[in-house]
């Protein structure tokens, strides 16, 4: 497969051109209302975080994607497993389990030195505690969840020089025994899954970076947040290697050369800029949900109806057809 050329396209051009958004009668009202939005959004900053970086990851393609950081410089954040299961992640019975190699390690320091790469810690083992519920540290006590993190901690120290200040728990789960066992730790950012009715104190002195969209999303996403009324929001982008093609034809979205050219496209755009966790902290020591953007699901339905060329007009057109008929019925009731 000839890279790149077969991957879709995964978020569209970035123009500031406005989109088609209706019938042709709104056109032009719509359009006008989508540039005043888009002219208030001064800057969007994205990040991307790749999850699940282990003994057990794909290294070659890891290469590759360290190759790429470095030469466009791109800041990116690894969440690493400091020592994988390396049977099934859903079982929690004993399993085997596998640290970093030495090829593994030199590829992390490589890409911290040479690149704006942060190196967060993923977990321990990435195994469930539980089978009722997919997480590593939800319902264990404080002392296991002490012992995970700083046990994981400390094999993250010894692979790349620098003690971890960033957690990303599996499955992007966790309890308030995390948050203890994090600030015990010395942990500053927690980056799991986006929680709209998360209390600010929650979190306690951790600035909260969460995921709010896949690669599979984002496209979407991002034209939603170019809309908002905001002036400044972020963005946090999961990645997993087999979201690309590169490394599964099946659940991959792009190949690794069409990400590194959307990339190029996205920094473009003068008020898109991207960032680790390390430079977002240096404006600003403290980081909470509100600061990211997260489309809710019937807004980001109606976007996609709204941004497809062919499938906005067709659903107006059964829309008024039904009307119609509504109409027409009452209009005849002996009908
Ligand atoms: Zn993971």
């Amino acid at each position: 497969m000839v890279e790149g050329s077969e991957a879709p396209p995964i978020w569209n051009k970035l123009s500031t051109e406005p989109r088609r958004l209706g019938n042709e009668n709104s056109d032009h009202e719509l359009e006008t209302k989508a540039n005043i939005c888009m002219n208030k959004l001064r800057r969007l900053y994205v990040l991307f975080r790749y999850d699940d970086l282990s003994a057990r990851s794909n290294t070659d393609f890891e290469r590759r994607l360290v190759q790429v950081l470095i030469e466009d410089q791109i800041p990116f954040v690894f969440g690493v497993i400091p020592q994988v299961c390396l049977g099934d992640w859903r079982n929690p019975e004993p399993q085997t389990y596998a640290e970093l190699d030495s090829e593994k390690r030199q590829l992390l320091q490589h890409a911290a030195s040479a690149a704006p790469v942060d190196v967060a810690l993923h977990g321990l083992t990435h195994q469930s505690a539980t089978s009722d519920c997919l997480s590593e540290f939800v319902g264990l006590s404080l002392e296991e969840q002490m012992r995970k993190i700083s046990q994981g901690a400390r094999i993250l120290e010894a692979c790349t020089g620098h003690r971890p200040f960033a957690f990303v728990p599996p499955w992007n789960r966790y309890d308030k025994n995390t948050i203890a066992a994090l600030i015990e730790n010395g942990f500053t950012v927690l980056s799991a899954g986006f929680r709209p009715k998360m209390e600010s104190e929650e979190a306690g002195p951790l600035s909260v970076f969460p995921q709010t969209v896949s690669l599979h999303n984002f496209a979407t996403t991002l034209e939603l947040a170019k809309k908002t009324r905001c002036r400044e929001l972020s963005l946090i982008v999961e990645l997993h290697e087999y979201d690309f093609t590169d490394v599964s034809s099946v659940r991959g979205v792009m190949a690794l050369d069409s990400f590194r050219r959307e990339i190029r496209e996205l920094r473009s755009d003068a008020r898109i800029e991207l960032r680790n966790f390390s430079q977002a902290l240096v404006n600003r020591n403290r980081w909470s949900n509100d600061d990211f953007y997260y489309p809710r699901r019937r807004f980001a339905l109606l976007s996609r109806l709204a941004a497809s060329r062919f499938l906005g007009p067709i659903v107006l057109l059964v829309v008024s057809l039904l009307c119609l008929i509504a109409l027409y019925r009452q209009a005849m009731p002996g009908q």
